[in-house]
């Protein structure tokens, strides 16, 4: 059975070029991967998908002949993507390879905060184990306040998907060394990054700094790794983490 990989993350974060460096890093390690699209509205991909939605619906076509605007004619897209899912699963079950990297929709909120989303992954999946990443914009989370609700976000899309996760932070060749030890000191201590969220005078708090050391404890049982998907650096921790999660299987969490 294969391995199922998700990428998940809000718009921008990088879960495209992720799957494309992703999947040549497993591919020069001879491992066997596929890649599936599940992004209606993509234009350009930097990889060749073995599976893609598109063959099946098209965004840009949805919206020219129901009239809706970009965002109805995805979320329309979404739940079409669902209705098409039995044949889009048997051209993923047809593709025999021990890791399938699944891309998917640009809008997060549209993939994972309605129903379509989970099914889809659901349906897709079946049985088969499954890791999802949650990518984080590395240049947006230096910002306490920033990373803070990011892996809220991160925390409340587990929820919804509920396959073990990992955070992802991406485009750290885009950070300054400064900003790097500081991102990376965040990430690394549940301590820090609370302290620094009630230092920043900008995030206005609804929580008193015990709360949001507390939850920020909470936010730490997903691993974290650093990456950059242009020049591949992290990529060999991004995969340690993803074979830990593989052998700890369902007891993961
Ligand atoms: P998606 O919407 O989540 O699929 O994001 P994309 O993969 O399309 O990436 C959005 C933009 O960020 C593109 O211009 C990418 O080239 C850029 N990008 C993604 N990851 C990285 C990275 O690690 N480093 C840098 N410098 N740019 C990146
Ligand atoms: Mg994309």
């Amino acid at each position: 059975m294969p391995y199922y990989i998700i990428v998940l993350g809000t718009a921008g974060s990088g879960k495209t070029t992720l799957t494309s460096m992703l999947m040549s890093y497993l591919d020069s390690h001879q491992m066997d991967v596929a890649t599936v699209n599940l992004d209606p509205a993509v234009e350009d991909l930097p990889y060749n998908p073995d599976v893609d939605i598109r063959e099946w619906v098209d965004a840009r076509e949805v919206m020219a002949k129901q009239g809706l605007g970009p965002n109805g004619a995805l979320i329309a897209s979404v739940d079409m993507l669902a209705l098409n899912i039995s044949e889009l699963k048997d051209q993923v079950d047809s593709l025999r390879s021990n890791y399938v990297i699944i891309d998917t929709p640009g809008q997060l909120e549209i993939f994972a905060f309605r129903d379509s989303g989970p099914v889809v992954l659901r349906t897709i999946i079946g049985d088969s184990k499954a890791v999802s990443l949650f990518l984080i914009d590395g240049l947006y989370a230096v910002k306490p306040s920033n990373l803070f609700s990011a892996m809220l976000l991160s925390a409340s899309t587990f929820f919804r998907i509920k396959y073990p996760q990992i955070n992802v932070f991406t485009k750290i060749d885009l950070l300054s060394e400064a900003e790097y030890s500081g991102l990376l000191s965040m990430i690394e201590s549940p301590e820090e990054l609370a302290s620094r969220v009630v230092e920043d005078a900008e995030a206005n708090l609804m929580w008193s700094s015990e709360e949001v050391y507390s939850l920020a404890e909470k936010l730490y049982t997903f691993e974290s790794v650093s990456v950059s998907n242009n020049s591949g650096q992290g990529f060999d921790d991004l995969y340690a983490s993803i074979q830990r999660v593989v052998a700890g299987g369902e007891d993961y969490f």
